[in-house]
């Protein structure tokens, strides 16, 4: 195999991998970005919305009301330290990618202009703030592309279509990463100083889901296997607000801009649900509420999906409702929300300027993953105990700063914040200590996995059991879940992976560019991932954020403020879980600040 030795070696090339090989390499560390994607095709790219930060360019905003509020969407379950971190380096890294070049939406006096977003609110949820800043809805691929332009100007090395698939660990110290180039079938191997994971989500575990078909969660399973924990994989976040069957994100955004949710009677249903934040209440419970209705007949036509509404004419009879001063006209939409006008016109042959959007909960962002602190570095007990070497940052990352339920625009302050953390972390880290050999087996027992996979001749082909697996999660462990649904869905799953280690076919036998074999290894990421955040969820007695069981509907703050780890030991073919909750969640805001406290839920 052929070895490539860099300092620092980062898994992912999104928001998160970029942020932190920029910073890496400015603090002088060698870098190399390995990206199964070409860089700017990565998720972040698709982030609509916003990114958000306490500017106050528009109303009076302070972090701490933003730390606040991540808390509170959270239900309690944020590490509140690391939610101050996110608020309070939110502002300057914002303001830092405006100096990089990123082409933020402007005020009329040159600012940057910020919109309103679910959760957000200013003191201490008094009223909604203006926070999200934007770059029309394109945010997040203005961010990708700024931040892929200045490491390119900075000589950060980029290995382009290489897709990683194991993690070397040698003596308790993390030393590379095993890849395969996806355009020859060749195994590489990445030995560095210090291994960031920025590999991203899992959303792909659901059948309807707004994620790219890429979010396979390869790094975090490619950990777990390891003996890495994962942890509060029970929390996977549900957006209200996909296109109806296709799933694809229609931005909160809409509903920042004054779009409003309607059920088959016509009636602003969320102001039964959420009187204050009415449309803008946090997406765990805009999701249930479209459930709730949808329950009781009141979806659109009898069926399982209400309308988004964001007709001028609506959203000024609501302003006015409300007593807000400001109207919107066809022409503001326009410009505000273009890519979403575009994929309703392309995709439905809908025109939200004259029509309303059908609309679902569509699954978008995985709380839960690999344990880290603040600075990124991977954490594998209860005690914090730091794992040489290893860091992790992004969606495939749990600082935890989103607790039990992510706010709409912290995701990709998540990705600058902790991205950067993590870079300049590693850039010190490599400079301090010697290179740990590589272990003299490395990279055997995955090129003998894929030969496995490669030589399997049996019946069923990948997609049809992700088919499966995808309908077991959104039927059994979606939105609502029951001991009953979850623990259905544990042997479905089990069986389905008993499927895949000895019935699977796998008809292209070449090595370039075969996907027919890269996407059966990632459907075995999938299934383990389903399995553990079905077991987590199985094991937490109560309802906290994205976590809704019907048969523990109430939040149990006695028992449950602590974070589930989840730890896999065991062979591929009968894998033995184990979970941990002794890990308790920091309330050190709490100490000195009673808002900070968990209250009775306020929906
Ligand atoms: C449609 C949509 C809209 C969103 N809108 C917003 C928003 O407005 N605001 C907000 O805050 N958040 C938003 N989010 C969430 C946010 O965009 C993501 O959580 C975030 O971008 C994830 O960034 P990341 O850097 O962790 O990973 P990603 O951007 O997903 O990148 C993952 C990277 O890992 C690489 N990779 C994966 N597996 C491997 C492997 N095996 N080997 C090598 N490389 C690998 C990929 O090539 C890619 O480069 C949105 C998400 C979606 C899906």
């Amino acid at each position: 195999m052929k070895i490539h030795k860099h300092e620092v070696i980062i898994v992912g090339a999104g928001g998160a991998g970029l942020m932190a090989a920029l910073y890496a390499s400015r603090g002088g560390a060698d870098v190399a970005v390995v990206s199964k994607l070409y860089p700017t095709r990565s998720h972040t790219g698709t982030a609509q919305g916003g990114i958000g930060a306490a500017l106050g360019n528009l109303d009076e905003d302070q972090p701490i009301y933003h730390a606040y509020d991540t808390v509170k969407g959270g239900d309690y379950l944020a590490d509140q330290n690391a939610a101050l971190v996110l608020a309070e380096g939110a502002v300057e890294a914002v303001i830092e990618l405006e100096h990089m070049g990123l082409p933020f939406d402007r005020t009329p006096d040159g600012r940057i202009s910020q919109r309103r977003f679910g959760g957000h609110t200013r003191e201490f949820g008094k009223e909604l703030v203006r926070r999200a800043c934007h770059a029309a809805d394109r945010t997040g691929h203005m961010i990708l592309q700024t931040l892929y332009q200045n490491c390119i100007k900075r000589n950060v090395n980029f290995f382009d279509e290489f897709q990683v698939v194991d993690t070397i660990i040698n003596d308790g110290v993390c030393v590379g990463v095993v890849a395969i180039q996806i355009g020859t079938g060749e195994f590489h191997i990445f030995h560095g100083k210090a291994v960031m994971f920025a590999s991203g989500g899992w959303g792909r575990c659901w059948s309807v889901s707004s994620n790219a078909h890429s979010m396979t969660g390869d790094g975090a399973a490619a950990v777990l296997r390891r003996g890495v924990p994962l942890q509060d994989m029970e929390f996977f976040q549900f957006h209200p607000t996909g296109i109806y069957k296709m799933g694809i994100l229609i931005t909160e955004g809409v509903r920042g801009e004054g779009g409003v949710l309607i059920n088959n009677k016509g009636e602003r249903f969320m102001e039964k649900y959420a009187p204050s934040a009415k449309d803008l209440a946090s997406r765990d419970v805009v999701s249930r509420a479209i459930y709730d209705e949808v329950k009781k007949g009141n979806g659109i036509k009898g069926k399982d999906y209400v309308y988004l509404d964001v007709r001028p004419e609506t959203v000024n009879r609501f302003f006015a409702e409300e007593g807000r001063k400001e109207r919107i006209d066809a022409a503001y939409v326009e410009k505000k929300l273009p890519d979403i006008l575009d994929f309703c016109r392309t995709y439905l042959g809908v025109d939200p300027v004259k029509e309303p959007m059908p609309i679902q909960p569509t699954a978008h962002y995985a709380m839960g993953g690999i344990p880290t602190n603040v600075d990124a570095q991977v954490v594998i007990d209860e005690n914090w105990t730091v794992l040489p070497g290893m860091y992790a940052a992004g969606e495939t990352a749990c600082v935890s700063c989103h607790g039990a339920n992510r706010l709409g625009t912290n995701s990709l302050v998540d990705l600058i914040v902790f991205g950067r953390r993590g870079g300049m972390h590693m850039a010190d880290y490599v400079k301090g200590v010697d290179w740990t050999p590589l272990p003299a087996d490395a990279g055997h027992e995955i090129e003998s996995e894929f030969k496995r996979i490669r030589s399997s001749r049996g019946k069923m082909k990948p997609y049809q059991l992700r088919a499966k697996m995808q309908e077991v999660m959104m039927e059994n462990v979606g939105v609502y879940r029951t001991e009953k649904t979850m623990t259905e869905a544990i042997n479905v799953l089990r069986e389905l992976r008993h499927e895949f280690r000895t019935n699977i076919a796998i008809d292209d036998q070449g090595y370039k560019f075969n996907t027919d074999l890269m996407e059966a290894w990632e459907l075995g990421n999938l299934l383990e991932l389903a399995e553990v955040t079905a077991l987590s969820a199985r094991n937490r007695t109560e309802s906290r954020g994205g976590h809704s069981r019907d048969d523990y509907p109430k939040r149990d703050d006695e028992n449950w403020l602590v974070h589930t780890l989840v730890c896999r030991a065991g062979t591929d073919d009968d894998p033995q879980y184990t979970i941990n909750t002794a890990k308790k969640v920091d309330m050190s805001l709490a100490e000195t600040d009673e808002r900070f406290r968990p209250k009775v839920r306020a929906y």
